[in-house]
């Protein structure tokens, strides 16, 4: 790592919610400054007013937030380079633009779209990559003069020099060579006059230091125009890293096809942000460490050489790995307060003290404890058929006696004495009569949970044959 602080940044567009492609960028930069002890900026992308939606503004920066990925600077945090929103940077550009066209490195270009795709469709048609075909390189003073009196408005285009070999290393794919010649004029400001992203991000990060910048694999090859803007402006790139991309387990782009995509709706379906960050710090990027890392774990193992070139597979399974280990990672106190809005609210501390250790062994969201709180505290029972049958044929003495045994409260011991069965023969037929079902938590807690006469009643629902 060079003697610089470093300093990495997350420019989403607030187009959309944060997906996890995006989620993951942010984390592995944020990560990068926080191995370091550098900086993190979050820097809106959003030139492109036709694209932005402002309720995203603050919907990503919520969605970071949750994820724990707290940043140095952004649109919210003032710093040295403030503004960090690109849209309140305009000025700024313009001035940048001005300097390429007074040294005849941009040029404005008047071309419409429709002409611009039917230049591309002939190249195509022609075997040969589309590229900008030069229209407007060489008009005169006079020529530019005559469009624009007509009314028409150019976008700027840089001028890409000819002859010229693009060689950098990228932090994951290695060495990426590139030909200027096969890399048209490119547009950096549009007709409306605001930047395009090629320009914007490129400027931007090298005027706010940006030392390492870490995105999605779609960008390598939109690297070798950025780096020759910031030849041309004599400004400093940073080093690109280009990750590969997620996909779901059917090997295909993560859409939603796959399912919750987004960071808002794994929050919302209850995940946890440090299972999320577990899972995500594993797509993409290697490690030998198995066990459940918090923030500062992961960022002290965090390593710019395990980052993967392979496409990194989401998976749910895995997600839902990490979401258990953290369950069981819960003192008694925090997950009785992550079960709070699932338990009824009449419940004695002892009570909910019983239901939590019973269920939390056997669920991984908050909402899976549900289905338990309405077995053990409802009114009404259904019982699966193999349950029922299971208690029938206990048979009804075995209802009788457990019956009863109960006092004030149900114990599992007394029950066990009182029927004279043990094993299976006790535990099935008893666990059959109480939930409606063979399988689940562990029974004792589940007993200590249950208010004693509700249990009562459910035994003496099979004292009749
Ligand atoms: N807004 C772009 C994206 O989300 C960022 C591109 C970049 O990081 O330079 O893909």
């Amino acid at each position: 790592m060079n003697q610089d602080i470093v300093v990495t940044r997350f420019a989403p567009s607030p187009s959309g919610a944060l997906h996890l492609g995006n989620a993951r960028t942010a984390l592995f930069n944020f990560l990068l400054a926080a191995r370091y002890g550098g900086r993190f900026v979050v820097r809106i992308e959003d030139t492109d007013a036709s694209r932005t939606q402002e309720t995203m503004v603050g919907a990503l920066c919520a969605d970071l937030a949750w994820l724990g990925l707290d940043w140095d600077e952004g649109p919210d945090r003032p710093g040295p380079h403030s503004p960090y929103r690109q849209s309140q940077r305009t000025a700024l550009y313009q001035q940048y633009f001005q300097r390429l066209e007074s040294e005849q490195l941009a040029y404005p270009c008047f071309c419409s779209s429709l002409e611009l795709d039917l230049a591309r469709r002939a190249q195509l048609a022609a075997g040969r990559p589309p590229r900008y075909a030069g229209t407007c390189r060489e008009l005169t003073a006079d020529e530019r003069a005559a469009r624009l009196a007509q009314g028409r408005k150019p976008s700027l285009r840089f001028r890409v020099p000819g002859g010229r070999r693009i060689e950098f290393e990228d932090l994951v794919h290695g060495t990426q060579s590139y030909l200027s010649d096969d890399i048209g004029d490119f547009i950096i400001r549009r007709e409306d006059g605001s930047a395009a992203f090629f320009f914007s991000n490129a400027l931007d990060d090298a005027l706010m230091g940006v030392t390492h910048v870490l995105r999605g694999e779609d960008h390598l090859s939109n690297t070798p125009r950025q780096r020759l803007l910031l030849e041309a402006l004599a400004l400093r790139p940073p080093l690109y890293g280009h990750v590969s991309l997620l996909v779901g387990d059917d090997g295909t782009p993560l859409s939603k096809r796959h399912g919750a995509t987004g960071v808002r709706e794994l929050r919302e379906a209850g995940y946890s942000s440090q299972a999320v960050c577990n899972h995500l710090f594993r797509l993409g990027h290697s490690t030998p460490l198995n066990q459940m890392l918090s923030a500062p774990q992961m960022a002290a193992a965090f390593d710019l050489a395990h980052l993967q070139r392979a496409p990194a597979h989401f998976e749910l399974a895995q997600l839902r790995h990490w979401q258990s280990d953290w369950v069981h990672g819960l003192t008694a106190g925090q997950a009785r307060d992550w079960l709070k809005p699932i338990l009824p609210s009449d419940l004695t501390s002892e009570q909910a003290a019983a239901f939590v250790a019973a269920v939390l062994p056997n669920i991984v969201l908050a909402e899976d404890a549900r289905l338990w709180q309405q077995i053990i505290f409802g009114e009404a029972l259904s019982y699966e058929e193999p349950a029922l049958l299971t208690a029938r044929e206990a048979g009804p003495e075995f209802f009788t006696a457990a019956a009863n045994a109960i006092s004030d409260r149900a114990d599992i011991g007394v029950l066990r004495t009182a029927t004279g069965r043990k094993g299976a023969a006790f535990f099935m037929p008893l666990r059959a009569a109480l939930t409606g079902r063979l399988h689940g938590p562990e029974l004792a807690p589940l007993l200590a949970a249950m208010p004693a006469e509700r249990v009562r009643a459910r035994l003496l629902h099979f004292t009749v044959a």
